[in-house]
Formats: structure tokens, C-alpha cells, sequence
């Protein structure tokens, strides 16, 4: 089977299908003038579920023969139990009646009909259990917002195979026990994809009928490079494997000798090449390559798998590590920038569905809304300040008043520690912003008046340049930062930077891509972060050009407007 390879490397081990039933419960009373708003949330629960189901039926009708045929029925199976079906009635009986929150009612129902249909004693009900469990789980799934827990406990050696993940999922996956993951939705440049790679976990996603023919304990053959999931591999492809793992091992060596030679070009112009860092846990591998500094910390992980938000102590702690842990060396730390693709149980409370998540009340918009979020964040990051040197990065920036409200939030909340006798940062650390939204690149020469530097989101600004939903197995294919428009835009943010004379870095998937290298270098980076795994080749890459070369490759590519011509420029 095919999907998309999203996290290089390969993979073998015993199959582990995600089974949604291992669930936690949880189960209280509500009163009576919360009904109403608890069979909202079911019906709203039925309502997604049934619009995965709908997305999983989409994506099947790429199989062929029996296969689709077989998952076609199951799929309009599921899809007819959320509809007007007993399991429904029952729960919406059970909400009304015994005035019990939603997800007990679905758990309490689910046992309920396997028990009736069990005394029956027929073969086909019987098989029907099943279905209504996966059916159920699904809803208890979303009702929960939380990922299941055996997530992070799976034996050392296994390949989860799921229909999808979050990122909340995959950041709980160990990566000394997951060998690798696949699933059957997802699109490259979404978080789940970026937080493989930062585990390290090769990985494929979007993988059509992947759960169809599989089952616990097979043996599964995962190439996170070429995409490819193989179920119980023959003998030739085992042996393929084995040489291709022995091939790769004797390249991880020679990346590793670059580590003591200096980030260079070949005529000797110094390159910066900084961390991304998802989890914390990255920080070894960001000193293992010898990165010059973290030039993003997504904080989101400081909120997932959690059901508070984190107290202002807990973020220092957290982030003390990182700022100790890089001795010296800068550490860019991202406001919280939840939304999107990127949900977190704790915030549940002041998320919300939005019927365009991408463009609603997300990152820097949500902490504005929620000032002691933003308050909060800002104070623990003014305090570890003291500890070395930290720049405050903030996501989603679209408009000049956003800064100019965040600047008065950090004034604020400097002079109020100040005034508490809290030792903070001093001065006060430099506030930058990502640019990732087109308007925000456009006007960058506006920004870099007010702005002590910018970081390039690559990921969002081709998104929303191109409106194609990065997290989208589905129009994957037209998902491309070299198409000329998001080309121009980077290099209007780079010159609008350098005239300014602040710093400008590329942290997108694209700083860690050594075909990427030449081309920021020519339009004038000199600042790349990545997820650190992929340091290494990108110093190798750089090591080899020269500026003079990089510069003239950038502008042939800058005189084209087809995209397959840029991309063989670059390949050339
Ligand atoms: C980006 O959008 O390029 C980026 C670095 O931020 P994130 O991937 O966390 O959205
Ligand atoms: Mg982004």
C-alpha cells in the first residue's frame, strides 16, 4: 500500500490496530438545565463522526475490487448507525432519563445492546457487536476530545496502525517502543506529520484502506521515505529491507562525523543552524547536532494530554530546562498557537468548533482574547529570561495592531513581576513574529518597523497562500512552497528584513530540506531552524555551495513562473 511518506527511515514490527475501545470513561451527573447543552454535544459528536465516516467512504473509493466493496459496506454500516439507529435513541433516552453526561450514556448503551444481542445467540448479531463497539468508541472519541490511552504504553517493537492520529496523539507515542505509525488519513504538512519527525518515527499517512486485511501481530514493513506500508513482507523484501537499513546506518556515521565542522558555506559565508522543537525531549538531539540555538519552541505541547492549562510555575519549569539545557545559545519561544489542526483537551473551554478552524480563533488571536492565557505565557517566558538569552515569537500575526497589543501585554506583565520583586528578563527580551499569513508578508517592510524579527512559517504561508489545507491527505498533491507565489512572498519578507536590518530565519519544513538550501541562502537567509534530526544534511548541503552560486540559482528561479521548471532548477 501507497500513502504519503512523512517521516523518513524504516520501520518493521507487529502490528498494533488502534483500537478506540480502550477508551477512559468518564461518567457524572448533569443537571437539569444542562440537558440541553448535553444533547447538543452529542448530536454534535454524531455530526463529526459522521462526517469521518463520510471522509473514510471518500478515501476508499480509491481501492478497487473486493476490497472497496467490503469496506464500502462497512463504512455505510457504521454511517447507518448514526443515523435514527437504537444506539442513538437509547443514548438520548439515557441523557434525558438518568441525567448522565454523554460519553457514560454511549459506554452504558454500547454494553447494553452487546449483552441483548449476545443472549440471542446468533451468529450475525453477534458479529454486529463489534461494529457497534467501533461505532460507539468513535463517539466516545470525540465527545472526550482525548486521545486513547494505550497510546503511550504499546510493547517495544510495534507499528500502530490507525485511521488517524492527532498530534496530541502522536506526541504521547514512545518513540524507544513505536517503531512506526501509518494512517489512512492525513496530509504531509500538518502537525501530525511534523511531530513524527520530530520523534523520529518513520511514518505514513494518508494511506488508502489501510485497515482493510490487517490484523494484530502481523508482520508490518513501514518506509517512511518512499511511502510504502507492506503487510507481512515476503523473504526478497525482508532481505531488500536488511540492505537498505545497513546503507542508511553507514550515512547516519558520516552525518555525524559534520558535527565538529564548523556551518559554513565553501567560501566561507556563516550559516546559523537552529532547532524546532515540538517536545522537550528534543532538546538532547538539538546539543547531539550542535544546533547555534532553538529557533522555535512550539508550546503547545505544555497544553495537550492535560485537563487544565498549565500554571505560569509550570511553564517556567518547563521552559527552564530548554533555556539551561541550550547554555548560552538563543531559545525562540512561540506563544501558544492552538487551533487548526492543532487542538489541546485542556483549552477546551475557550476553543471552540469553528466552521473554518484555519482562519478562526487561532494562536495569537485566541491569546489576545484570553488575556491571562497570553498574561501567563509571557510571564513564565520573562522569567526564564533571566536564566539566558530568550526571544518571544508570536504565531499567526496578521495585522500591526496585534503586536503593537502584545508589546503593551509584555510591558504590563514586566512591570507587574518587576513590582512583585520577581527577578525577570532585562532588558526585555526581543518580540518577533512569524510571518505566515500572506497579508503579513506583504506588508513586512510595516512589521519590520515595529518588529525585532520575523521567522518564516513556510508550512501556514503556503497554506493560506495557495488556500490548501496542509493537513489534507486529499489535495496533498497541490500542497507546494515553490510555486512562484509563495516563492515571492518569501523573498518580499527577506528584503523587507534585511533593509530593516532584523533578523529573518525560515523555521517551516523547508529550512530542514537540504534542496531548499540554496535557494533561502540566495534570496538572503542566514538563519535556518529544523527539527534537529535533519541538521546534519542540511550542513552537509551548505558546506558544498557557494553564496555567488546560491545567488544566481535564486534568481533563475525568481525569473520563472512554471513550477516544475523551479523545481528541476533546484534538483539540477
Ligand atoms: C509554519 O507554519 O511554517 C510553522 C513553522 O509553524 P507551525 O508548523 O507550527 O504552524
Ligand atoms: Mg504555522
Amino acid at each position: 500500500m501507497t500513502g504519503l511518506g512523512v517521516s523518513p527511515g524504516l520501520a518493521l514490527g507487529s502490528a498494533h490496530v488502534s483500537d478506540l475501545a480502550a477508551l477512559s470513561v468518564p461518567e457524572y451527573s448533569i443537571a437539569p438545565d444542562e440537558t440541553g447543552a448535553e444533547l447538543d454535544r452529542f448530536e454534535e459528536a454524531v455530526g463529526l463522526s459522521r462526517h469521518q465516516l463520510l471522509k473514510l467512504k471518500e478515501k476508499s473509493a480509491a481501492l478497487h475490487g473486493p476490497a472497496a466493496e467490503e469496506v464500502g459496506y462497512l463504512l455505510d454500516a457504521h454511517l447507518a448507525m448514526l443515523t435514527h439507529s437504537r444506539l442513538l435513541r437509547g443514548v438520548v433516552t439515557r441523557i434525558r432519563g438518568q441525567a448522565i453526561n454523554a460519553e457514560a450514556a454511549v459506554r452504558i448503551e454500547i454494553d447494553e445492546i452487546a449483552e441483548s444481542f449476545a443472549l440471542m445467540g446468533d451468529a450475525y448479531l453477534a458479529a454486529r457487536i463489534d461494529d457497534i463497539r467501533v461505532v460507539g468508541s468513535r463517539l466516545i472519541r470525540n465527545l472526550t476530545k482525548t486521545p486513547f490511552t494505550a497510546i503511550g504504553k504499546l510493547p517495544t517493537g510495534t507499528v500502530l496502525l490507525a485511521d488517524e492520529l492527532t498530534p496530541a496523539d502522536t506526541a504521547l507515542l514512545d518513540p524507544t517502543r513505536v517503531a512506526g505509525f501509518a494512517t489512512a488519513l492525513g496530509g504531509a504538512e500538518g502537525h501530525t506529520a511534523i511531530m513524527a519527525r520530530s520523534l523520529g518515527i518513520p511514518a505514513v499517512l494518508g494511506c488508502v484502506g489501510l485497515l482493510q486485511g490487517v490484523g494484530p501481530g502481523d508482520v508490518v514493513l513501514i518506509n517512511g521515505s518512499a511511502g510504502t506500508v507492506t503487510i507481512n513482507p515476503s523473504s526478497a523484501t525482508l532481505a531488500k529491507y536488511e540492505a537498505e537499513r545497513i546503507v542508511a546506518l553507514r550515512e547516519k556515521r558520516q552525518l555525524d562525523l559534520l558535527r565538529q565542522l564548523p556551518s559554513i558555506t565553501r567560501d566561507g559565508v556563516a550559516i546559523e543552524l537552529q532547532a524546532n522543537l515540538e517536545l522537550p525531549r528534543e532538546l538532547a538531539q538539538a546539543t547531539e547536532v550542535d544546533a547555534a540555538g532553538i529557533g522555535l519552541v512550539r508550546t503547545e505541547f505544555l497544553f495537550m494530554n492535560r485537563k487544565d492549562p498549565p500554571r505560569e510555575d509550570e511553564q517556567v519549569e518547563a521552559l527552564l530546562l530548554l533555556v539551561r539545557g541550550m547554555a548560552g545559545r538563543p531559545v525562540t519561544i512561540r506563544t501558544l498557537d492552538i487551533g487548526g489542526d492543532k487542538l489541546a483537551y485542556s483549552l477546551r473551554g475557550i476553543t471552540s468548533d469553528s466552521p473554518n478552524p484555519a482562519l478562526g480563533l487561532r494562536a495569537i488571536r485566541l491569546s489576545l482574547k484570553y488575556r491571562p492565557l497570553l498574561e501567563t505565557q509571557l510571564a513564565a517566558i520573562l522569567r526564564v529570561g533571566v536564566e539566558g538569552p530568550v526571544r518571544i515569537l508570536l504565531p499567526m500575526i496578521s495585522s500591526l495592531s496585534e503586536v503593537r497589543e502584545t508589546r503593551a501585554v509584555l510591558v504590563a506583565t514586566a512591570e507587574r513581576l518587576r513590582a512583585a520583586g520577581v527577578r525577570i528578563a532585562d532588558p526585555l527580551p526581543p518580540l518577533g513574529i512569524m510571518i505566515e499569513v500572506p497579508g503579513a508578508a506583504l506588508a513586512a517592510d510595516a512589521f519590520a518597523a515595529e518588529c525585532d524579527f520575523f521567522a518564516l512559517g513556510t508550512n501556514d504561508l503556503t497554506q493560506y497562500t495557495l488556500a490548501i489545507d496542509r493537513g489534507d491527505d486529499q489535495v496533498a498533491h497541490l500542497y507546494n512552497t515553490l510555486h512562484p507565489a509563495v516563492l515571492r512572498l518569501i523573498q518580499f519578507s527577506a528584503e523587507a528584513a534585511l533593509r530593516a536590518r532584523i533578523p529573518i530565519s525560515v523555521c517551516g519544513e523547508i529550512a530542514g530540506d537540504p534542496r531548499f538550501t540554496p535557494l533561502l541562502l540566495g534570496l538572503g537567509i542566514r538563519t535556518l531552524s529544523m527539527a534537529p534530526a535533519s541538521l546534519p544534511r542540511v550542513k552537509q548541503r551548505l558546506r558544498t555551495l557557494s553564496l555567488a552560486e546560491a545567488v544566481r540559482l535564486a534568481g533563475q528561479v525568481m525569473n520563472q513562473s512554471d513550477e516544475r521548471r523551479i523545481s528541476a532548477l533546484l534538483d539540477y
